[in-house]
């Protein structure tokens, strides 16, 4: 008969793993490396939030390393992957989360506010993914993940520029999982719906559920709720998906509840 030692070491879902996260210093960023370590991977933190980055890595322990990275920097990429290398081997998860939101109708928002979103959001990412190429074909192969949103597949009034760079990192995941996957590194992108993290502004949990009462899950997605597809996408289970687009978002684009037909709940419930 075998036994098995429940203290025995059983292998995490990223072990063995070399992980860069941008704009992990807080909310999904910082969530998707508290996990990605916790399933064995070693992770760099990059940011442009030097202290808290830091403060997370510190946390994390000695599995993750921070460094300072502005995604929009051509230089500071250079110098994040190879302190990824020195730090822990050659990269081979790279998720491209670090992105900024601004607020402003067409009218009103100025070709250097346009400019500013998009090399942050969608400049970082291409910049970000042409970095990863040589490393992780050395590596072998990997997994790119680029977290979009459901605003690069639909949008909202006053979210020209921000719409913008997550509709071309919805496309631009296409054109690099077509050329990758001859090196076997896989890209997709994540389209989360509204996440409870300081991208929202001070606002408080019960008042940002209240504006997604109308989803199918009648309320807004923690972090976490996010890492999680963003570790599958990371990990071997995700072995056969490319190219494509995972939707993390509450029902957000099934449709709204029509509270005035059968079969709509009587109050929004909590998670
Ligand atoms: P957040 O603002 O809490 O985190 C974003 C992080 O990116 C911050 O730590 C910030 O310092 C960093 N960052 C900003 N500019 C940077 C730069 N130039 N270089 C490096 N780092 C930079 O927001 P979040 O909700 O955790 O956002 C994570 C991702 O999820 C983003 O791509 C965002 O667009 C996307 N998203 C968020 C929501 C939401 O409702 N929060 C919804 C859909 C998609």
């Amino acid at each position: 008969m075998t036994t098995t030692d429940p203290t025995a070491h059983r292998p995490g879902r990223l072990e063995g793993a070399v992980a860069l996260i941008t704009g992990a210093a807080r909310g999904q960023g910082e969530a998707e490396a508290r996990l990605f370590a916790a399933e064995g991977a070693r992770v760099v933190l990059a940011d442009v939030l030097d202290a808290d980055g830091e403060a997370v890595a510190a946390d994390i322990g000695d599995q993750a390393r921070y460094v300072h990275l502005d995604v929009s920097k051509e230089d500071d990429w250079a110098a994040a992957v190879a302190a990824t290398e020195d730090a822990f081997g050659p990269l081979s998860v790279l998720v491209n989360n670090a992105a900024i939101l601004r607020f402003t109708t067409i009218a009103d928002t100025t070709l250097e506010e346009y400019l500013q979103v998009i090399m942050v959001n969608q400049v970082g990412t291409f910049l970000g993914m042409r970095a990863a190429i040589d490393p992780m074909t050395r590596a072998g192969g990997g997994s790119i993940v680029n977290i979009s949103s459901i605003d690069g597949i639909g949008s909202k009034n006053s979210l020209v520029a921000y719409s913008s760079s997550k509709g071309a990192i919805r496309s631009m995941t296409k054109t690099a999982a077509l050329e990758l996957g001859q090196h076997r590194i896989r890209v997709n992108s994540v389209h989360p719906g509204g996440v409870f993290t300081p991208m929202n502004g001070d606002i408080s949990k019960d008042t940002f559920d209240a504006a997604h009462a109308q989803l199918a899950l009648q309320r807004s997605a923690m972090p976490d709720e996010i890492a999680a597809m963003v570790l599958f996408l990371a990990s071997d289970e995700a072995s056969y998906c490319t190219g494509a687009e995972f939707v993390v978002d509450g029902g957000w684009l099934a449709g709204d509840i029509n509270p005035f037909l059968p079969g709509a709940p009587p109050a929004p419930s909590r998670r």
